[in-house]
């Protein structure tokens, strides 16, 4: 301790000592305490960093700061210069969004820090906005998955900090969506949402009328009860115009106040701030601003920004013409409602977006195709997953769970992850990981499913025996399990499993390598089945894609689909059993086939055996006549492929079309020049129809006994570049229908929206690109209508869509393109697949639903169908020999709810899933909006009790949609704001309660209700 003070006195006296060799000293303590100050422009510093979690770099490259050649940015280095400063001053506040990445950092800090932030958290200097793993994009994303990545964030947040976010933050994503503004934002008890890019023409307007800042209302169905504060920010996410960016590099001026050094300019950087604040003030209400002080990957030394923002806050406050402190948009929010001002209301959302006259980012709506739906079939299977790992109580046992599919999947939905606007290496690295996931995920599928078949027989999870097999790659006609030559004594076992609330009759197509075989239910009655040639185009497309997945070229090439209908009850399965024959089986029917048609020979050809008739006149192209025999709908259709030739960027405009942007350059049609050569094949089950429209183009329609629509298969590419222009292909469907200029899609697989052709709500627009101008996303589908019918189209994962005339609708399926438009990612959209060293461009296998209803009955199929499509059966296969009898060892059809319970048809069940600490989250759909059908736009319920088939319900409490607090407790703590011209009119009815006792959820038309479970133990006796 002596030893110490005497430290102490020597270190004064040196002090003293260099103070009186020195000129004066210049220390300065900024006053860097100030808060709001009633009266002055408040002007609220949130000091923010912009964490891409992939883009030009991986995530994990981003994080450590590797690969910086390609960019600069090091995401550890945030995280670590944040704490010390903020243990600087306490004054200093930081909002951090990206879960993905702080929990990356949280696992590596010792405990020390990590109290030190919790410190942070609990004094408010550091907060969490948004909050989930990634800053989701909101086109091309599908609401469960949006859902699902937002809720590992929050409870995560939840978990480690006992914070629940409150500020949406949805900055850079391009365009914003309803289902952002109502599902993610206000239903998550988000005060405000905030964000920068919108149409350019509207922004404009938006800072003339001051109405950057409206209360949006994105639901018509739930209407104000789902309301959110939303405020648009003037120029982006960055700093105010007049240079205040202080990364170390950056070259804006410092304010320099020492008077003893050259180039003192306190004044001038003073009058900057006031002016930027000023010209902010004059278009916005309120008198409270908002700077976003920070923009991408900023703060890595976060003292060289907080260091300038503690003198402006110092400077500015002394200079008194406006006030400014550290605040955080929790802050600014609560200025804002305090200021008791009314806001604008604004309606459905903010599609498309441009950033200039020629500049519509609509391109990324599909750019990548097979990321796309390869990220869509992953969600659907995470979502089947989770039920069994519930079912099956695995999460409580060592084992493999859905957690890296779970993260892999929420990764992928940020905006350069399935927007495709990513470099290829990056795209791969998302594509990496949800392979991993999915390898975990299907292990835990495949035992829980020989769990559940074995466990009347007294099997544990542990011990099962028997093996399932599933197929990931039964797009690309690629399922090894089911192309095994049975001869050898064995037959095959398909167990289907629906993780739909419904009993669902379904036609299931597996490859096999004879066809030579019976099938049988799980009742061991022999069942139809239909034999039907694969097509060329599928095997060709085999071959390669087998052979880039795998490595390896499978030996044996299957000849047959084998398709037959199967009936699954709800949370559950059924078991199938096919068997090698010797001679063919009266019941396994192969296709009658008709070759491509010669000259001569009649042109029409006429498929479908129930109620959905189709006629094509290939003379005509590809056209069909559509006759529905039930509803006596008849509808004459003109299909055509064609494409878009991408601009490719001439010297005196240069915006090419690329990853962001589409921006077509005249349009090629694609019909084939000759009639178009065709096979058909008819069965019992289904007609096909194969369609070879150019080498790169081909498609199958088939049209099933018992289903209503048509389905078409497509596969497109390689797209030719031979000729050096970039291609964005599209299909269109024509039809009589009087339109005018209206169409409906999608948002986020959710509400529809009235699009109007050359048309906006919000201000008058001027039409500078009539096709990409009108494009929108989809993710469920599409749908025009007239006075008589309705043609809807769905899709199988996020693409563009638009009705560029009146009566048609086009779906834009893959785009290839040789120039970068010049938004920062710096590659051309051009994706190869190696095989052997040799490459070729990407070819996009995927599928397509048509259907045309009488007008009012459409709601119907898209929303039962969609659900179907989003979930498919999942198939697992094992074989046995033939003669032991797999029914002595295993049950062969279950069902969660006993068979005695089935969601009604207007409710799906989106979550069912055991979290770490034993509770269990449901949430419920109503899969319907208001007025959108005469029956099923009603008031539905659901029976807890009947779902979980009497395992015991000991607590229920609902939640947020994210499940981080409890709902009452998040209505009580909203916000409520006042918009202009109304005097708050009642929300829309919506569930009551749920009685602990009746457990009864009542669910109002697109209500969600979510709610954490507690059972004594999920056990199923089957
Ligand atoms: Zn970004």
């Amino acid at each position: 301790m002596a030893s110490l003070s005497r430290l102490f006195l020597l270190l004064f006296l040196f002090l003293v000592h260099l103070r009186r060799c020195t000129v004066d000293a210049v220390y300065i303590a900024y006053n860097t305490s100030a808060g709001i100050v009633e009266g002055k422009l408040n002007v609220h510093l949130v000091p923010h960093t912009h964490d891409d979690v992939g883009w030009l770099k991986t995530v994990d490259q981003y994080y450590v700061g590797s690969n910086n050649s390609i960019q600069g940015a090091c995401v550890q280095n945030v995280l670590d210069s944040m704490v010390q400063a903020l243990m600087e001053d306490k004054n200093r506040k930081f909002i951090y969004v990206e879960q993905a990445f702080f929990q990356r950092w949280w696992r590596q800090q010792s405990n020390a820090v990590k109290d030190l932030v919790r410190r942070f958290v609990k004094s408010g200097q550091l907060e969490f906005i948004n909050g989930g793993m990634c800053m989701h994009d909101e086109a091309t994303v599908h609401y469960i998955d949006m859902m699902d990545q937002t809720t590992l964030g929050h409870r995560f947040l939840k978990v480690e900090f006992e914070i629940v976010p409150k500020i949406g933050w949805q900055i850079d994503p391009f365009g914003h969506s309803a289902v952002q503004a109502y599902l993610l934002s206000a239903e998550v008890g988000f005060d405000a949402l905030y964000f920068s890019r919108i149409d350019y023409q509207d922004l404009t307007k938006r800072k003339d009328t001051k109405t950057l800042e409206v209360i949006w209302r994105g639901s018509k169905s739930l209407s104000s009860s789902s309301d959110v504060f939303t405020g648009i920010f003037p120029k982006d996410y960055e700093p105010p115009p007049g240079d205040f960016y202080f990364e170390v590099d950056d070259t804006s001026p410092v304010v320099q106040d020492d008077p003893l050094l050259f180039d003192y300019n306190v004044q001038e950087r003073v009058n900057d701030f006031v002016a930027a604040a000023v010209s902010q003030a004059n278009i916005t209400r309120s008198n409270h601003i908002m700077f976003t002080m920070g923009t991408d990957f900023r703060y890595q030394y976060a003292k060289s920004w907080f260091r300038q923002l503690d003198k402006f806050i110092h400077y500015v406050n002394l200079d008194g013409r406006v006030n400014t402190f550290y605040s955080t948009p929790s802050i600014y929010t609560k200025a804002k409602h305090a200021s008791n001002e009314s806001w604008p209301l604004k309606t459905d959302d903010f599609f498309p977006y441009a950033d200039g006259l020629n500049r519509y980012w609509t391109g990324y709506f599909t750019s990548r195709p097979a990321l796309k739906g390869y990220i869509r079939v992953l969600s659907g299977y995470y979502l089947a997953a989770r039920q069994l790992e519930l079912l099956t109580s695995s999460r409580n046992k060592k084992g493999p769970t859905t957690d890296s599919l779970g993260d892999a999947l929420a990764l992928t939905q940020h905006h350069d992850a399935v927007t495709g606007t990513e470099k290829q290496h990056v795209a791969n690295d998302y594509a990496k990981r949800l392979a991993i996931g999915y390898t975990e995920a299907e292990r835990l599928v495949g035992k829980s499913l020989s769990y559940l078949a074995e466990s009347a027989f007294g099997s544990g999870l542990s011990n099962t025996s028997t093996k399932f097999e599933q197929c990931l790659l039964i797009n690309v006609t690629y399922c090894p399990s089911s192309e095994l030559h049975l001869s050898s004594g064995k037959r095959l076992v398909v167990l289907v499993y629906n993780s739909l609330g419904w009993n669902r009759e379904d036609v299931i197509r597996i490859p096999v390598a004879s066809e030579l075989v019976l099938v049988q239910d799980h009742e061991g009655t022999e069942i139809e089945s239909q034999i039907i040639p694969i097509a060329n185009a599928s095997l060709d497309l085999r071959r390669t894609y087998v052979k880039a997945y795998t490595g390896n070229s499978p030996s044996m090439e299957p000849k047959f689909w084998l398709a037959f209908s199967v009936s699954v009850p709800p949370f559950g399965f059924s078991t199938y059993f096919i068997t090698p024959t010797k001679e063919k089986g009266s019941k396994a029917i192969i296709s009658d086939s008709y070759v491509p048609q010669e000259n001569g020979i009649s042109t029409i050809r006429e498929v479908g055996s129930g109620n959905l008739r189709l006629k094509f006149d290939t003379e005509k192209g590809i056209s069909y006549h559509y006759s529905n025999r039930r509803t006596s709908v008849n509808s004459s259709i003109e299909q055509s492929y064609l494409y878009y030739k991408g601009f490719d960027g001439s010297k005196t405009d240069t915006q090419s079309s690329g990853a962001y942007v589409f921006r077509p350059n005249g349009t090629v049609s694609v019909a084939p020049e000759i009639k178009t050569p065709l096979a058909v094949y008819k069965g019992p089950i289904l007609d096909e129809v194969h369609f070879k429209i150019t080498p790169w183009i081909q498609q199958i329609v088939r049209a099933y006994k018992k289903k209503e629509h048509v389905e078409v298969e497509y596969i497109v590419g390689p797209i030719p570049i031979d000729d050096k222009v970039g291609k964005e292909v599209v299909t269109q469907f024509s039809t009589f229908m009087e339109t005018n200029k209206t169409f409906y899609t999608d948002s986020n697989g959710r509400d529809f929206i009235k699009r109007i052709r050359d048309f906006r709500s919000d201000w008058e627009l001027k039409v500078h690109e009539p096709v990409a101008g009108n494009y929108y996303p989809l993710n469920l589908g599409m749908f025009i209508k007239d006075k008589s019918t309705e043609l809807s189209l769905l899709v199988d994962r996020a693409i563009g869509g638009s009705s560029i005339l009146d009566g048609q609708v086009e779906l834009m399926l893959h785009r290839r393109l040789l120039h970068d438009d010049g938004k920062g990612v710096d590659e051309s959209l051009n994706e190869t697949v190696c095989v052997n060293d040799k490459c070729d461009g990407l070819i996009v296998q995927g599928k397509f639903y048509l259907n045309v209803d009488p007008l009012g009955e459409g709601a119907r199929w898209r929303r039962t169908t969609g659900q179907e499509i989003y979930s498919p059966l999942l198939l697992a296969f094992s074989e046995e020999e033939i003669g032991t009898k797999w029914t002595g060892k295993h049950i062969t059809t279950l069902s969660l709810t006993g068979n005695s319970y089935k969601l009604p048809d207007n409710v799906a069940l989106i979550t069912l899933q055991s979290l770490e600490d034993g509770s269990v989250l449901l949430r419920l759909a109503h899969l319907y909006e208001v007025g959108e059908d005469k029956n099923l736009s009603v008031m539905a319920n659901v029976n807890l009790k009947k779902l979980f088939k009497g395992n015991k319900i000991r607590g229920i409490k609902e939640t947020s949609l994210t499940a981080n607090q409890g709902r009452d407790e998040m209505e009580k703590n909203r916000l409520k704001w006042r918009i202009e011209g109304s005097d708050g009119l009642e929300g829309p009815v919506r569930g009551r309660p749920v009685d602990s006792s009746e457990l009864v959820v009542e669910l109002a038309p697109m209500e969600i209700r979510t709610f954490l479970l507690l059972f004594d133990s999920v056990s199923y006796d089957f």
